[in-house]
C-alpha cells in the first residue's frame, strides 16, 4: 500500500468519532497530504468506498504521474467545480459529509447544501492537519533536505554581507544561493532586518541598507518542493553591545531549555512555558509576544503548535521549530530558531548553525 492510501486509512479511522461517512478536502495542501498529488483547485472526496480527485483538464497528466491509485473526475471545459462535485457526491453513498471548516468558503457550502439535498455537510476542523502534525520518515527526510539547503545559503548570505548592500539584495541573495544548492523555492518571504527593524518579529524587509546597524535578524528557509525549513539567526556586524550580550543570552538560554524540555508525552504548553519562564525572569516578559514554536511540514506554520494554553501531547514524528525571542520597540529584537524533531526517547536538533554571539560576528 502506498503511503498515501496508508494516510487515508488513518483518516477513515478518524470518521466515527467526527459522525462521518465522508470527508470532502478542500484544503490543496491536505489533498497533496492524501494523495501525492501537487497542482491545486483540485478536492478530495474520502469514504469508507474509497476516493477520488476532482479536478479539471489541466492536470489530467499530472493526476496520472503522481497519483496513479487514485480515481479521478475530470470535470470538461464549461462545468462548474459545483456541478462536478454534485455528480460526483451523487454517484456515492455519503449521508453525512465532512467538510473542512478552516478552507470551505461560506459561499461553497451554501450552494452545495443547496445541491445536495440528501447530504448532510458537517463542518470538521483540522482532522487531516491532525495527522499530518506527526511525519514519516520520507516527511523528516524531505524536511531534513530543506534543512540543509538553508543551511548552505545561509553560508553565502554570511559571506555576502556588507553594510551598503540593502535588506532586500541580501535577501534575494539568500534566496538565490538556497536555489543554486538544490532547494526548489523558498519556504516563505525571507526577514532581513537590520537593527531597529529587527524589533518587528514580522519585519517586511526594505530596500534601505543594512547600514551601520549593529546587528541583523535573518529569518529564512527553503523548501525542496514540498516540505519547508524555518529558521533564525542574529548576525552582528560590529562590536558586541553589553545590552545585546544580556538580552542574546536570556533568549539563547530560554531557547536551549525548551529545546531540553522536548520529549515525548510532554504537552507542547508546558515547553512554551519552560521559555516564557526564563524570559520573564530576567524581566523582558512583557517583550515575548508570541508562540514558542510551531510544526512545520508541507505548510510553514502547522500544528502542533508551542503556545500558551496548546494542550497537544508531543508525539514521536513530530518537527517543531523553537524561537523564543525578545522586541525591544526602538532598539531592535532577538530570536534564535531552530527545527527539532521529537524522537522516540527525547528530541534531535535537526538545524546546526552555530548561535553563540561570538560566532555571530561576522567579519
Ligand atoms: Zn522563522
Ligand atoms: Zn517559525
Amino acid at each position: 500500500m502506498s503511503r498515501f492510501a496508508s494516510r487515508r486509512n488513518k483518516l477513515r479511522r478518524l470518521f466515527g468519532k467526527a459522525k462521518i461517512d465522508g470527508l470532502m478536502a478542500t484544503n490543496f495542501t491536505n489533498v497533496t497530504y492524501l494523495t501525492g498529488f501537487t497542482g491545486d483547485d483540485s478536492y478530495l472526496v474520502v469514504d469508507s468506498e474509497g476516493e477520488v480527485v476532482v479536478s479539471d483538464p489541466r492536470y489530467t497528466t499530472q493526476l496520472g504521474e503522481e497519483c496513479p491509485d487514485v480515481a479521478t473526475h475530470i470535470r470538461p471545459p464549461g462545468t462548474s467545480m459545483l456541478a462536478a462535485v454534485k455528480k460526483t457526491l451523487k454517484a456515492r453513498k455519503v449521508r453525512r459529509l465532512g467538510i473542512e471548516g478552516q478552507s470551505m468558503t461560506v459561499g461553497l457550502r451554501d450552494t452545495l447544501a443547496e445541491a445536495l439535498p440528501g447530504v448532510e455537510l458537517v463542518t470538521t476542523d483540522g482532522l487531516v492537519e491532525q495527522l499530518r502534525e506527526v511525519k514519516d520518515k520520507d516527511e523528516i527526510a524531505q524536511i531534513r533536505d530543506a534543512i540543509h539547503y538553508a543551511q548552505k545559503g545561509f553560508g553565502v548570505f554570511r559571506a555576502q554581507l556588507r553594510p551598503d548592500r540593502s535588506e532586500k539584495e541580501m535577501a534575494d541573495e539568500l534566496e538565490y544561493a538556497m536555489r543554486q544548492f538544490g532547494a526548489r523555492d523558498r519556504a516563505f518571504a525571507s526577514i532581513v532586518a537590520a537593527g531597529p527593524r529587527a524589533a518587528l518579529p514580522h519585519a517586511v524587509t526594505t530596500t534601505s541598507p543594512i547600514g551601520q546597524s549593529d546587528f541583523v535578524l535573518i529569518d529564512w528557509g527553503a523548501s525542496d518542493g514540498l516540505y519547508r525549513s524555518d529558521l533564525t539567526r542574529l548576525l552582528v556586524t560590529s562590536k558586541i553591545s553589553p545590552k545585546l550580550k544580556k538580552v542574546y543570552g536570556v533568549v539563547l538560554e530560554a531557547q536551549l531549555a525548551a529545546i531540553e524540555a522536548i520529549r515525548p508525552g510532554v504537552v507542547a504548553g508546558d515547553v512554551d512555558a519552560v521559555a516564557r519562564n526564563l524570559i520573564a525572569k530576567a524581566g523582558f516578559g512583557r517583550y515575548f509576544g508570541h508562540g514558542l514554536g510551531h510544526g512545520i511540514g508541507l505548510d510553514i506554520h502547522e500544528g502542533p503548535r508551542l503556545a500558551k494554553g496548546s494542550t497537544t501531547v508531543l508525539q514521536p514524528g513530530m518537527v517543531v521549530t523553537v524561537e523564543p525571542g525578545i522586541y525591544l520597540p526602538g532598539w531592535g529584537g532577538v530570536r534564535i530558531e531552530d527545527d527539532v524533531l521529537v524522537t522516540r526517547t527525547g528530541h534531535e536538533v535537526l538545524t546546526d548553525l552555530p548561535k553563540s554571539l561570538e560566532e555571530a560576528v561576522v567579519g
